[in-house]
């Protein structure tokens, strides 16, 4: 295509120079023959100005003679006559024999017959003269070469005129014209100037000269006849060459000039356009480039790109939209609503959906969930983002979205869920695993009391009548059956709470006092705060609202912070007697937790105001290094020999899936405090 285009231009170039350089050679040819025939018509009109001069003159002769008829008088009009014409330079009255009866020379040559006698003229002047006869009209010679002094001469030449007196021929009167003279005399000056002027012989030798062309190489020419009477002169105009003569120069003409200018401005165009073009080209080419970067772009895309026009039709879609849904572009280009990927049952609610769009409600910048379906018919949840398609004028077209497949990410968010879930399952297995010791001592001591109550009654009823007489003593025996229900039944309740603990339950969220959370946790809890010396204390204020949360869960969280904080205080750290030995479980009814829905809530009067409870677990142990703050949270970090490290991670999961959230800080005179908050229900 590109050679093509050069080849295009060139041509193109090619034609237009030549056309401009026909068009300059025409206007310079046109202005030639304009100015030839100009000079033509000139030269015509000095050629008849001349004759007419001429003829009038043959009348000034005519009437020279009849006022003069004796030689004696006529030399004084005839000197009249000479200073008067200066092209006549000699006249002469001669009798029919053709002798001389009277002449005159002009006063402004005095010198011209000195050099050659007149007499060396006289066949020139005689010929004239038998044809004037013959016609009886003026006649005129043929011109000569009269030389001077000096090397000097002058081109002459003689017109005979018959008179005649009372009706017989009465002689001649002969003038003697100097050609120059004519020229200067009787041509019109104003079609003369800066042009040359002369007599030529009809080989085109120069006879007489006026005025000549300077300073041009170039001429025009432009002859004319003077058809005299016996004698033809050839008169040649010259005039210089302003035209294509000076066209190299700096002068051309008008029409030249125009059209060269006309020709360069078209040149300057023809230039312009093709800059133009080249830009174009480039503009072109860097829009081919870009239309494929993003052709590309979109083809990479794992994101659907869909647009629709104002009514709902699809006008594009990229590959990756009909990867999602199965279908190819062909089948989904120009499809209306209900669209081919909305599932039938859904069909109303998108209708609706749609309706609300194209109605112009704002679309969220966060998008939306919707579910699609594939050409197979399988569902998969997708994420929709739209903005408005604006055109370049400014007014929107339609709409363009971008269609996530949620499908992969709902995935893993299962996975996760249930990795959470094994993961906290292990941990209670490995909670119980710790307190699997604990429960061996803690059991040992009602097993051991219900052994010895029962070796007691054994001893009891074995013994012989004569120690406690005929009857059983009864009333020892009732106490120590008691003791040993009592006994078994602590032991029972240890166990249970273990079993409760372990047992996973599926996740109910239910309205539970605060009260009845701690109770659950304290027989574990009490096991190991003995064993330490550590008192357990818990305040609940008065009133507190029963808390909507997954039971297990909470009391997991309760029991985990508990038991760090008996951890935190191992034997003589704080020591007996500092009186600090002590666990506190509080619960109180806490102040609102200002979120965007309750003060939007607050704001528009309803007063809804969400209603927490706080839990706080404080103890007085080593309290918290700045390492350990930093990492508290981290799964598997611990300073335990025995640890996992899952707890707290745990515990904060537990919460915030609740809607709550964990903190700590430290507690006064020492050790730590950890809070965290539920919904009341
Ligand atoms: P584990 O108890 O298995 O170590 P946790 O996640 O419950 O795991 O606790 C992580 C670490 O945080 C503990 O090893 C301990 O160093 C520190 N810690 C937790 N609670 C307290 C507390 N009340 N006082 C001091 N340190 C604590």
């Amino acid at each position: 295509m590109r050679p093509r285009r050069r080849l295009l231009w060139a041509a193109l170039l090619l034609l237009v120079l030549a056309l401009l350089g026909v068009l300059v050679f025409l206007a310079a040819e046109y202005e030639e023959v304009r100015d030839q025939s100009a000079l033509e018509a000139d030269a015509e009109a000095l050629s008849s100005d001349i004759r007419s001069a001429l003829v009038r003159n043959v009348q000034t002769l005519q009437s020279l003679y009849s006022i003069a008829a004796s030689p004696g008088a006529w030399t004084a009009p005839a000197g009249e006559v000479l200073a008067e014409h200066r092209e006549m330079v000699r006249l002469e009255w001669r009798d029919n024999s053709r002798a001389l009866i009277a002449h005159r020379d002009t006063p402004y040559l005095a010198d011209l017959f000195s050099y050659l006698d007149r007499s060396q003229a006289l066949p020139d002047m005689r010929q004239a003269c038998d044809n004037a006869q013959r016609s009886s009209g003026p006649s005129y010679s043929p011109s000569y070469f009269w030389p001077m002094n000096g090397g000097l001469g002058l081109e002459l030449m003689d017109m005979c005129l018959p008179v005649v007196r009372n009706g017989k021929p009465a002689g001649f009167l002969v003038v003697t014209y100097s050609l120059p003279g004519l020229l200067a005399e009787l041509g019109n000056r104003t079609l003369l100037r800066g042009r040359g002027l002369a007599f030529v012989d009809t080989d085109g030798t120069r006879l007489a000269l006026h005025s000549s062309v300077t300073g041009s190489r170039r001429t025009q020419t432009a002859r004319a006849l003077l058809d005299l009477p016996g004698h033809t002169l050839v008169l040649r105009l010259e005039s210089p060459r302003l035209g294509t003569g000076a066209a190299f120069g700096l002068l051309p003409n008008v029409l030249t000039a125009v059209v060269g200018a006309l020709s360069l401005a078209l040149l300057a165009v023809l230039g312009l356009l093709g800059r133009d073009m080249r830009l174009r080209q480039r503009a072109e080419h860097e829009l081919g480039d870009a239309l494929a970067f993003r052709k590309a772009m979109e083809n990479s895309l794992v994101t659907g790109l869909r647009a629709r026009d104002m009514s709902g039709r699809i006008t594009y879609v990229n590959p990756a939209f009909c990867q999602m849904v199965g279908l190819p572009p062909e089948q989904l280009i120009g499809t209306g609503l209900p669209a081919p990927w909305w599932p039938p049952e859904l069909v109303d609610e998108y209708q609706q959906r749609m309706a609300v769009r194209l109605a112009g409600q704002t679309l969220p910048r966060e998008g939306y969930e919707s579910v699609f379906q594939r050409s197979d018919g399988t569902r998969f949840p997708v994420l929709i983002i739209e903005a408005p398609l604006i055109d370049a004028q400014g007014s929107q077209t339609g709409y363009m979205s971008a269609i996530l497949d949620l499908t992969e990410q709902r995935r893993v968010e299962e996975l996760n869920r249930a990795s959470q879930e094994r993961l906290q399952a292990t941990a209670r297995l490995a909670t119980v695993g710790e307190m699997a010791s604990l429960l061996s001592h803690e059991l040992n001591q009602p097993l051991a009391a219900i052994a010895s109550y029962a070796s007691g009654t054994l001893n009891l009823l074995d013994e012989p009548p004569e120690a406690h007489g005929p009857a059983l003593p009864q009333g020892e025996l009732r106490q120590a059956m008691q003791r040993i229900g009592e006994q078994a039944e602590r032991a029972g309740r240890v166990i249970k709470s273990v079993a409760d603990f372990v047992r996973r339950r599926e996740q109910v969220r239910e309205a539970v006092a605060p009260a009845s959370l701690i109770d659950a946790i304290l027989p574990l809890l009490d096991l190991q705060a003995k064993k330490q010396g550590i008192r357990v204390q818990t305040q609940i204020t008065p009133g507190c609202p029963p808390v909507l949360c997954d039971r297990t869960m909470v009391e997991q969280v309760l029991l985990n912070l508990a038991r760090n904080g008996v951890q935190a205080m191992p034997p003589d750290d704080p020591p007996a007697a500092s009186g600090l030995r002590v666990l506190t479980l509080a619960v109180s009814r806490t102040r609102l937790i200002a979120s965007d829905d309750d003060e939007e809530a607050a704001a528009s009067g309803s007063r809804p105001r969400k209603v927490w409870v706080e839990f706080a677990v404080t103890d007085h142990g080593h309290g918290l290094s700045e390492a350990v703050r930093q990492q508290l949270f981290t799964p598997f970090f611990t300073t335990k020999a025995e640890g996992m490290g899952l707890g707290l991670s745990l515990c904060r999961t537990v919460i915030e899936q609740h809607g709550g959230a964990l903190t700590h800080e430290p507690a006064l005179p020492r050790g730590t405090v950890f809070r965290f908050t539920l919904p009341a229900a």
